[in-house]
Formats: C-alpha cells, structure tokens, sequence
C-alpha cells in the first residue's frame, strides 16, 4: 500500500527526503521521484511543481507508474478564511477550483462531465492527518516559541480551493472569495494544486488527503510573507505533521 507524499516547492518538502531508509531515486515526466520506507511504510516522495497540469501530471504518474494506493499533500497555501491567520494549519475537507467556469454551460466552478464543483478528500485518510497535524504542530511550536504569530495557532478543517494563480491582493481574494460565497462556498485558503490532485485521485479511486500550512493571507503582502514563512516554517511544520502521519496510516 504505497503512500505518496507529495508537495509543490522544494522549501515544503526539505527535511522529509531525509527520513526514507534507502532512497532510491527515479527520473520520469521531468520530475524526481524518491522511493524508499519510512517507518515500514513503503512510501514516494515527489514535487508536483506549481499549478493545476503540473500537479496533475505528477499524480497520474505516481498512479500509474509507481503503483500508489494514497496520496498525501503538504503545503503552504494563502489564508482567505476570516480567523485563518499565517502559521495556521489547515487541513482539507474538500477541493473546488476557483478558477473553472464553463457558464453558461454548466454552472459557475461546476467541474464540465462531473456533476459537481467540489471534490472532497477521503474521510478516514483526513481524520489521521487531522489528527497527525495536532499533535505534530505542538512538537514543531517548540522550534518557534519565540515568535508571537504562531503561539496561538489553529488547526481548521474546511474547503480549500485552488487555481492558476498566486492570490496576491486583498481585493483579489475578496472577490474570490465573493464569487465563491455567491455559489455556497466558503474557503478557508487558497492554492494552486490541491484541487487537482483531488480530481485525478477520484478518477482513479485512490484515497486523498491534504494538509496546508498557511503562508500568507494572499493580500499585497503575500509575496513577502511567503517567502519568508517557506523558507524557515514550512519544512519543519511538513516534518512534523509527517512524522506523526506515518505513524498512524
Ligand atoms: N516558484 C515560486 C512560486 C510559488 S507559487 C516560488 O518558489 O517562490 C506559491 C505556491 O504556494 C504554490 O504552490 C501555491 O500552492 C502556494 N501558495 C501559497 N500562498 C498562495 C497564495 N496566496 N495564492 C496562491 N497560491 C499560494
């Protein structure tokens, strides 16, 4: 039952190449997968690279050439959730792409052929990691007493939604965000993969889970912010998060 964990950016992943018992590194689609065990799981870590094709291009291989049976994704992501603050922790109920809209043939975020705009992740897989984030950011927060902003962080389950762009205005978000609303949705954050990892995973039936640490609030500051936070915070909250995950799938 091979597990994948993937992330979009090298700063996400750094750390978590270096708990597989030997590694074992395989070239393919212009990616570089990292096979090998962690805790006696058999498990494969890859970068999908940034956006929607990329990421789901990265699944399907994992799919189809690495025999992966669930598939977890760890990443930084913008806060557009009232109280969904940086250095938050949010963990995926459900995927929708904010950036689909075939109106007036089908409804506005509808998924054309679906029937649906939102596509949850798998329940029991969710539930583990939800757990895993819990205890995981507690260890991690010792790493980074010092600093204010993540005394008091929250853990969120919830709607994240996702699309081929970095969100990097207050009255962008909002307006996602209204469109959104509008629809009857309410994200918590917004990224640039998920959703398509999410619809590759429900083609193929293979449980999905997710779990973003939040970099930015996708507002004129976030080019800074996130640059700042994948840098020092991302890796060692993905570390952290993983390390009680795989102990628990
Ligand atoms: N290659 C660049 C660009 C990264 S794009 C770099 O390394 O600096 C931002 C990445 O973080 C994407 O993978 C996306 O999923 C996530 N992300 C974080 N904040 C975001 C925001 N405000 N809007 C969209 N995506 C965001």
């Amino acid at each position: 039952m091979t597990l994948a964990i993937m992330s979009a950016l090298l700063d996400e992943q750094r750390g978590l190449l270096e708990q597989l018992s030997q590694p074992r590194r395989v070239q393919r689609a212009g990616r570089t997968f990292w096979c090998g065990q962690w805790a006696e799981q058999d498990v494969v870590l890859v970068l999908s690279k940034v956006g929607k094709v990329a990421a789901a291009t990265t699944t399907t291989t994992l799919i189809e050439a690495f025999d992966v049976k669930r598939v977890v994704f760890t990443g930084v992501a913008g806060g557009v959730g009232q109280s969904v603050n940086v250095g938050d922790v949010v963990v995926a109920q459900a995927f929708i792409q904010h950036d689909m809209d075939s109106s007036p043939l089908f409804a506005r975020y509808e998924i054309p052929l679906y029937g649906r705009d939102t596509l949850a992740c798998d329940e029991p897989l969710s539930a583990l990691l939800l757990e895993a984030t819990h205890t995981g950011i507690k260890s991690a927060r010792g790493h980074f007493h010092h600093e204010n902003s993540v005394q008091d962080q929250r853990v969120h389950q919830g709607l994240i939604a996702s699309g081929d762009q970095f969100v990097a205005s207050a009255q962008g978000a909002a307006a996602l965000v209204s469109g959104l609303k509008q629809a009857g949705h309410a994200p918590l954050a917004v990224e640039m993969e998920g959703a398509a990892v999410a619809q590759v995973c429900h083609d193929y039936g293979i449980p999905f889970a997710a779990v973003r640490t939040i970099s930015d609030r996708a507002d004129a500051q976030a080019h800074v912010d996130f640059s700042a936070f994948v840098q020092q915070v991302a890796s060692p909250y993905a570390l952290s998060i993983m390390r009680e995950f795989i102990k628990l799938v």
